[in-house]
């Protein structure tokens, strides 16, 4: 061992980019030795199927505005291109490290595996590898018996502050050094990409603007695809790449809602941040989710996989108005709201009939806001393949007429349509040759047939799928799911939402 070398701490970034309410950074904080941040890129999820160039671009911008603020401790995130495991071998050729700070992270299995490596990596290197606990998210749970009452308590804990100790952490220089052994890394974005932006400064523009005004029409709009995307928060990605943390908004929410004497907007909306770790805890406990229904009942459910039906959706061609304008919103903006989501699975997996493992990768990566945690648990209650959960089939056109009933958002995405008369717009399949003659329209040239006959395969699918829930198999494991995943709340308290 080199004894030259100076012993420091690291806290390595990863879902957690921040450095107010920064538990794993408080800690390392805490400890006498000088501190290093790192974000690693590494190539293995770079590539992986889940994810996309706007992930990484929101990313880079998250850690540009950490480097903005760490300016005045003249220090900033040694960003870099490696698999984790080289990176520390590097570091170690630098410095002695005692303790590597992070977040628990409940992730894809990739991430799991890689944590494993590095959990050992630790142990035979004499690193010690402490991860806090991620919003409220527990690790190891086998039921959730205290598990709001936990939740509760954390999300009313006092913050941990950003507070370096003077010339504690590695600075900007020496930083330099160390970075010359990586492959060159750059923070520039590809400013051709038009999504939320990153970073904790554009998070809380967001929070602030939805707390002081946008937040009054939430639980009117929610549903709708167009309003909602100013009347909800917009928060998610910010909460998934940890700009801010679920406590900060939390916090933040309750006592705007106290202030209005328990506004029912705020409520429903602090609701969902509850939501997002009991998804993520569900996730936690049951990885397996990934690929597989969290229902074994369902495992013996086979759909053929049609590459043709799959294109469509994924390109916003099926022919029903509101799914591709649906799909086009998401891929262009990499944000679309809750019920337009179910909207897209459901059609995918009842209507399309296709099995909801081949809908993961193009959602996660069009959501900008992807969460493992969230993703996969919701996208298998919309296939209805939960058991627990109601079934629900969603009708496109029902919702259109219901929920964009001047087809705003379909004129928006679908601008073929746009010069039709509204009925044709929400229906364009309904069209005579003298209605096309009429309006200059050609239906299959201009906008694409219907792919399938929507009410025959509803039926089918909803005949299926009713049909299974009878099963003895599905019956048991719902059962062994509502025994370990429900909440329970003896003190009543989630009434106070
Ligand atoms: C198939 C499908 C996949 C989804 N995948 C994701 C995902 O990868 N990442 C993600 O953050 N959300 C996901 N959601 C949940 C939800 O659609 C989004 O969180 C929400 O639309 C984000 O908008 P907002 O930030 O304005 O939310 P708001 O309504 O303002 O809610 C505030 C926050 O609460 C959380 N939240 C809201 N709704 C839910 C919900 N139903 N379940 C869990 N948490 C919720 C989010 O963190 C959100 O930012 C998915 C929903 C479906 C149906």
């Amino acid at each position: 061992m080199n004894t030259n070398k100076e012993t420091i701490n690291i806290v390595w970034l990863k879902r957690d980019l921040r450095l107010d309410d920064n538990e794993a950074i408080s800690n390392a904080l805490a400890s006498d030795h000088r501190v290093l941040f790192i974000y690693v890129f590494e190539a293995s999820l770079e590539t992986d199927k889940h994810y996309n160039e706007r992930h990484w671009n929101f990313i880079k911008q998250s850690l540009e505005n950490i480097n903005d603020r760490l300016k005045k401790y003249n220090t900033q995130v040694l960003s870099v291109n490696s698999e984790v495991i080289p990176c520390f071998n590097h570091l170690q050729n630098f410095f002695q490290i005692d303790r590597v700070f992070s977040h628990q992270e409940t992730g894809l299995l990739i991430t799991y595996n890689r944590d494993k490596y590095f959990n050992r990596y630790c142990k035979n290197n004499a690193i010690n590898w402490s991860e806090s606990t991620n919003n409220g998210v527990l690790r190891g749970l086998l039921n959730r018996d205290d598990w709001f009452e936990n939740w509760n308590r954390y999300m009313h804990e006092e913050q941990f502050c950003f507070q370096p100790k003077t010339k504690q952490l590695i600075t900007i220089e020496e930083i330099a050094k160390v970075a010359t052994v990586f492959k060159d890394t750059n923070l520039k974005t590809i400013t051709s990409l038009v999504f939320q932006k990153g970073g904790t400064t554009t998070a809380w523009k967001y929070a602030n603007s939805f707390f002081e005004e946008r937040h009054k029409s939430y639980l009117f709009n929610i549903s709708k695809p167009e309003k909602s995307r100013t009347s909800s928060s917009r928060l998610s990605p910010y909460i998934a790449w940890g700009n801010v943390s679920i406590r900060e908004v939390f916090q933040k929410a309750t006592a705007l809602k106290n202030e209005k004497k328990g506004d029912k907007h705020l409520g429903a909306f602090i609701s969902r941040l509850r939501w997002q770790a009991h998804f993520i805890q569900k996730f936690e406990m049951e990885h397996t989710m990934e690929n597989a229904s969290i229902n074994k009942g369902y495992h013996k459910l086979k759909k053929s996989i049609s590459k043709t039906y799959k294109t469509a959706w994924e390109i916003g061609e099926t022919g029903f108005p509101l799914v591709d304008a649906s799909m086009r919103c998401l891929n262009k903006t990499g944000f679309l709201n809750f019920r337009m989501r179910a909207m897209l699975v459901s059609f995918f997996t009842h209507i399309l009939w296709q099995p909801w493992q081949e809908a993961t990768s193009h959602l996660s990566k069009v959501f900008l806001d992807f969460e493992p945690g969230i993703h996969f648990p919701q996208i298998q209650m919309q296939a209805g393949e939960t058991g627990i959960n109601n079934l629900r089939i969603y009708s496109p056109l029902k919702n259109s007429l219901e929920h964009d009933e001047n087809a705003v958002f379909i004129k928006k995405w679908c601008p073929e349509l746009a010069d039709l008369p509204i009925n044709f717009i929400h229906e364009p399949y309904l069209m005579t040759p003298l209605d096309m003659q009429f309006n200059n329209f050609e239906l299959g040239i201009d906008y694409p047939n219907p792919i399938v006959d929507i009410k025959e395969n509803r039926k089918k699918a909803s005949d299926i799928l009713w049909n299974l829930k009878k099963n003895p198999q599905v019956r048991s494991e719902n059962f062994r799911i509502l025994k370990k995943h429900t909440i329970t709340d003896r003190n009543n308290l989630l009434r106070s939402d």
